[in-house]
């Protein structure tokens, strides 16, 4: 098979189509297994489809596929999550996670992370059916067309998608098609029994308005423009301080008492990324996003108020610098619960240290914080009244 001429049957990538999908259908368009038409394409060792193809696909990769398709790079360039740089995350790692994509897992561990969600009724009625790129944003967990919350198994036999061994078992395929057939079971994927109907409109609305900031590159909230990038930025902010256990149980209560992330809060889960978490965790924490959203920040800056939960811990989970909190959360956080350090001056000091001398007789480290509101005392306080303090 050449590598710079046009090859004899080159599908195109369909609307949205995701670049292993893509793959798969050029193979068996071609009645090739995916392996030699990997290895005709790009050679001995090229292991393109091993390790995450959509997120890391290499240079070469995309080019010959461009060359030997005739597609234009433009549509080659977006079955991958390059042209979302910018708009959805900084930069694509070259490995491990990337912000807002569901995470594969390891290729070689038997279960795979279920991060290839798809919509049953999506594929059944497609002429030509094939996975969406949408399908793997970390925030999109319902199919917006049919209503209903993706999958990402076999309602069969459980197993999620591993597209790259879909041809494993391709004798015995009962669907007659390489993206609709069960890898593990040899049965069809989209029967008409599976997939939960979503009446939640705030779930549907909040990821709309997501999947639409993203096409558009900004995104209006209580009347202000803010950029995508930021957005979504401070929006897995938000995510980690739901996900993170140590700090946030005061405010994991509050919206338990709201009736709020009780799957997340009462059957905790060890893994800490939106992007590794199963689907039905996902839509739990968009459907209180969604919540939070309809009247921000009013919401969040109540329930942080009532639970007593500062703005300092919000801050922490920029980890390396105040900076990195976008402004449109920095903001109303910072206003609303920012708690203002205190510290006496010397004049203040003195007068406390002077009245319990008067009062008590003796200079307590203890009580002098007390008296002065804080916590406890600084050095400078500290080594200054060294020689007058008798206990603690
Ligand atoms: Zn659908
Ligand atoms: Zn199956």
């Amino acid at each position: 098979m050449e590598q710079d001429s046009l090859w004899f049957v080159r599908p195109k990538p369909l609307e949205d189509e995701i670049l292993s999908s893509w793959i798969v259908r050029l193979a068996w368009a071609q009645g090739l297994k995916l392996e030699s038409f990997c290895f005709r394409s790009w050679g001995r060792g090229a292991q393109v489809m091993s390790g995450d193809v959509d997120l890391f696909a290499r240079h070469e990769i995309l080019k010959t596929l461009q060359i030997c398709t005739g597609a234009s790079y433009e549509q080659v360039v977006n079955t991958t999550f390059q042209p979302l740089i910018g708009t959805l995350f900084y930069d694509l790692p070259k490995q491990s996670f990337t912000s807002w994509i569901t995470f594969l897992g390891n290729r070689n561990r038997v279960n795979r992370d279920r991060g290839l969600s798809f919509c049953p009724d999506c594929l059944r009625q497609d002429i030509t059916p094939y996975f969406r790129r949408t399908w793997r944003l970390a925030f999109v967990t319902t199919c917006l067309v049919h209503k209903k919350q993706l999958i990402c198994c076999c309602p069969h036999c459980d197993a999620p998608v591993s597209i790259d061994r879909w041809d494993k078992s391709k004798n015995y395929m009962e669907s007659g098609h390489p993206i609709t057939h069960c890898q593990r079971c040899r049965k069809d994927r989209t029967i008409r029994s599976v997939g939960i109907s979503v009446q939640d409109n705030i779930l549907l609305n909040f990821q709309w308005l997501l999947e639409r900031t993203l096409a558009y590159g900004w995104v209006n909230i209580s009347g202000k423009p803010i950029d995508a990038l930021l957005f979504f930025r401070g929006l897995l902010m938000i995510v980690n301080i739901l996900l993170d256990r140590r700090k946030t149980d005061r405010l994991r209560i509050g919206f338990l008492e709201l009736g709020k992330l009780t799957n997340l809060i009462n059957e905790p889960t060890k893994k800490r990324r939106m992007e590794s978490l199963p689907i039905s965790l996902r839509s739990e924490i968009m459907q209180t996003l969604g919540w939070l959203f309809e009247d921000w920040p009013h919401r969040f800056i109540g329930l942080c108020k009532q639970q007593k939960f500062s703005s300092s811990y919000l801050f922490d989970q920029a980890k390396y610098n105040i900076a990195d909190v976008p402004f449109w959360l920095w903001e109303p956080t910072y206003l609303y619960l920012h708690r203002r350090y205190y510290a006496p001056s010397n004049g203040e000091i003195d007068s406390a240290a002077d009245y319990l001398l008067r009062t008590k007789g003796e200079l307590k480290k203890g009580e002098l914080a007390k008296i002065l509101g804080v916590s406890w005392l600084n050095k400078k306080t500290l080594n200054r009244y060294a020689s007058q303090f008798t206990t603690k």
